[in-house]
């Protein structure tokens, strides 16, 4: 199948200016100044982008897609996620991760659901793990399952600082984060560590000791909420300073904002204040979790699940509203995941990459397109392909 984007002003998500793409099949197959298509050429589906943004499909490197555990007892765990709700937020790359319960949701079931998206038509990945240590794995310990299963990038969501941690000491972090070190190196995989930082004392402090007491590199990690609270936000600073990633969490539902959370837009503009290169921000929506609110008493009031659509709508925002520049919102999105990740197929529009590609309304940023592995998923505000038993 041979498609055509002409006259895309490309973001890729480097400016490139006026372009053309040819699509081969699920490939990019070149970025052009002017393509013309011979007559009687056979099947080709040209698209024209004129006067439209063309730019990598959005990866979201944490999403409960199994649902997960709520914390209002059995009755309020989350479904699973469904894959109109992924075309619509142009993510066309998941990574899938357990949360708090590790134990009636498991990594096997994890991996079924991410075959299921994947045969629905977006690429899709997982973390081993959930929030405890010891960590539950498929084939019994983290070095194999990163090794022995494609799918799996490494460990996640790991928690620290949280009420709702297994509570791990520095020493049982650290063997974690080796073990899914020399995992990844011996598999060609990033074997990151994605981290769950919660809202208690200790924050960060274990990856800044890390980073400051031991050999292993201080890119092995991925600490996600750190707009959780302003503490935990100076901490990933500092932690950034040092050289580590930091990722921000884009679902915070105005009724449900924890007091002193940070917007993920807002947060971009003031981590590149505080001179944290845009190489180092990621975003990611921790999609269908649950969201719970409690009153002054700490009894649950209210629970709601965290839309994947948040990933779109605060790299938007952090565009039309906080002022960071297109490019740099984007890479939080799409080159930075794709680097840490080590997918070196995903996350930017280039000769031989898989063609993952949206097309934003000029103006708004509103998502036109959705075009995963070449083929057209959104169109005409119509979702093209559904889960099988998508609603
Ligand atoms: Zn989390």
């Amino acid at each position: 199948m041979i498609t055509i984007i002409k006259n895309a002003d490309v973001y890729a998500p480097i400016p490139l200016g006026q372009k053309d793409l040819l699509l081969l099949n699920d490939k990019i197959e070149g970025i052009y100044d002017h393509l013309e298509v011979p007559q009687n050429f056979g099947k080709v589906q040209v698209i024209d982008a004129k006067g439209k943004y063309v730019v990598p499909g959005f990866i979201d490197s944490h999403v409960h897609f199994l649902g997960e555990g709520g914390e209002g007892s059995f009755h309020s765990r989350t479904p699973e996620l469904e894959l109109s709700d992924l075309i619509q937020a142009g993510i066309t790359t998941v990574i899938g991760c357990l949360g708090t319960d590790g134990v009636c949701r498991d990594v096997k079931a994890l991996f079924a659901k991410a075959k299921a998206l994947e045969e629905d038509g977006v690429t899709s990945y997982i973390y081993t793990g959930s929030y405890e240590v010891p960590v539950i794995t498929i084939t019994g310990n983290i070095k194999s399952d990163i090794m022995l299963i494609d799918k799996i990038l490494g460990v996640g969501e790991l928690a620290i600082s949280d009420h709702r941690s297994s509570q791990p000491t520095f020493e049982d972090f650290i063997k974690v984060v080796a073990q899914a070190r020399v995992g990844g190196m011996l598999s060609n995989k990033a074997g990151i560590v994605n981290v769950h930082i919660g809202d208690g004392a200790g924050r960060l402090s274990y990856l800044i000791r890390m980073a400051e007491e031991t050999e292993i590199p201080v890119t092995q990690v991925l600490p996600t909420h750190i707009n959780r609270s302003g503490e935990v936000f100076e901490d990933g600073i500092r932690f950034a300073k040092l050289g580590g990633y930091v990722d921000l969490t884009t679902s915070t539902d105005p009724d449900y904002v924890y007091e002193g959370e940070i917007k993920a837009s807002t947060g971009i503009k003031l981590l590149l204040q505080n001179e944290i290169s845009p190489e180092q921000i990621t975003l990611s929506s921790d999609g269908q979790g649950s969201y719970p609110s409690f009153n002054e008493k700490g009894q649950l009031v209210a629970i709601s699940i965290a839309p994947v659509g948040s990933l779109y709508s605060e790299m938007r925002d952090s565009v039309l509203e906080d002022g960071v520049s297109l490019e740099n919102a984007l890479m939080t999105v799409t080159s930075n995941p794709a680097d840490i990740l080590k997918l070196s197929h995903k996350g930017r529009l280039k000769e031989g990459a898989d063609a993952d590609i949206l097309i934003l309304e000029r103006a708004s940023l509103k998502i036109l397109n959705v075009i995963a592995k070449g083929k057209e998923l959104y169109a005409d505000e119509k979702v093209l392909a559904k889960g099988i038993y998508d609603k």
